[in-house]
């Protein structure tokens, strides 16, 4: 009997997960993008884009294609999707969370933590003049009355306004290099970085580059998961949260979970 599990997505791990599922036998694996990117590159599996219409929504999309599996894999700073998805799975069907582990200061980082982007755009001033902002090209809006700051924006897609006075978009996608990283945070003059605590190794360079050139970083932290949720830090986590929804393992061609007993 074949396991339909729905992965919503956004995330590298979203697409590992969907690479691995759409590669074991007896698993339909569907995966769900929000429709933010234009050109958001091939999956494996099935694709589905654009929101649900809230928990109702996906609950009923849930019992329509007869999903057996839900796993969040969004972007830790989804809190929306992350929201309706526990709502939607209360009304039966199993929900995984998986969320990348969030990033730790080293020797000789300076970090500023702050509980949002508003808090990040009041602190700004006091750290810095000239800024690198890296907290994606819909959270602009928080920094659009600082006037007096240089921003260098990064984002994959071009943002829109509003946005800060004095800005300069750099569009790129990550993986990004430490060296990279040090060469435009130097060739743009930059005195502070402001990230979102999104984790994972793709976008982890500017931490190190901000740490070699003694750079001081104002870092986001992320919203709490809703209380009755608890998370998972990687697929394999995942795979073995799903047990048998998950279908049988290259290795172990009887499907036996984690927690089997099987000789
Ligand atoms: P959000 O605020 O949590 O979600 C807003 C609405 O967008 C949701 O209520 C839902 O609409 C729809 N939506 C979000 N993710 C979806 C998905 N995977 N499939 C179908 N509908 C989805 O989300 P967000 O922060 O705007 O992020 C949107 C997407 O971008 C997510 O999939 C996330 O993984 C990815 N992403 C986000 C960030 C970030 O910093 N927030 C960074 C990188 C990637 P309905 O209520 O109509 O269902």
């Amino acid at each position: 009997m074949s396991s339909h599990i729905l992965v919503l997505g956004g995330t590298a791990e979203a697409r590992e997960l969907a690479a691995v599922l759409a590669a074991r036998d007896g698993v339909r694996v569907t995966s769900s993008l929000a429709g933010r990117v234009t050109r958001p590159g091939a999956l494996d599996g099935d694709v589905r884009v654009g929101g649900f219409g809230g928990a109702e929504g996906l609950a009923s999309w849930l019992r329509e294609h007869r999903v057996d599996a839900v796993v969040d894999a969004t972007h830790p700073f989804a809190e929306a999707i992350t929201r309706n998805a526990a709502r939607a799975a209360a009304t039966g069907v199993p929900l995984v969370v998986l969320r990348r582990p969030g990033w730790r200061p080293g020797p000789g980082d300076c970090w500023h933590p702050v509980v949002s982007l508003h808090a990040a755009a009041e602190l700004l001033p006091r750290i810095g003049r000239r800024a690198f902002l890296t907290t994606g090209r819909l959270g602009l809006a928080a920094f659009a009355h600082l006037a007096e700051t240089h921003f260098v924006v990064r984002s994959v897609e071009p943002p829109e306004p509003p946005m800060p006075p004095d800005t300069r978009v750099v569009l790129a996608r990550g993986p990004f290099t430490v060296a990279g990283e040090k060469e435009l945070l130097t060739a743009h003059r930059i005195d502070v970085l402001v990230t979102k605590d999104s984790g994972g190794a793709a976008t982890a360079a500017k931490l190190s580059a901000a740490r070699e050139l003694g750079l001081p970083v104002v870092v986001v932290r992320r919203p709490p998961l809703p209380p009755e949720l608890t998370a998972v830090p990687d697929v394999s986590a995942v795979l073995e949260r799903l047990g048998r929804a998950a279908g049988p393992t290259p290795s172990d061609p009887r499907g036996c979970g984690a927690a089997d007993t099987c000789p």
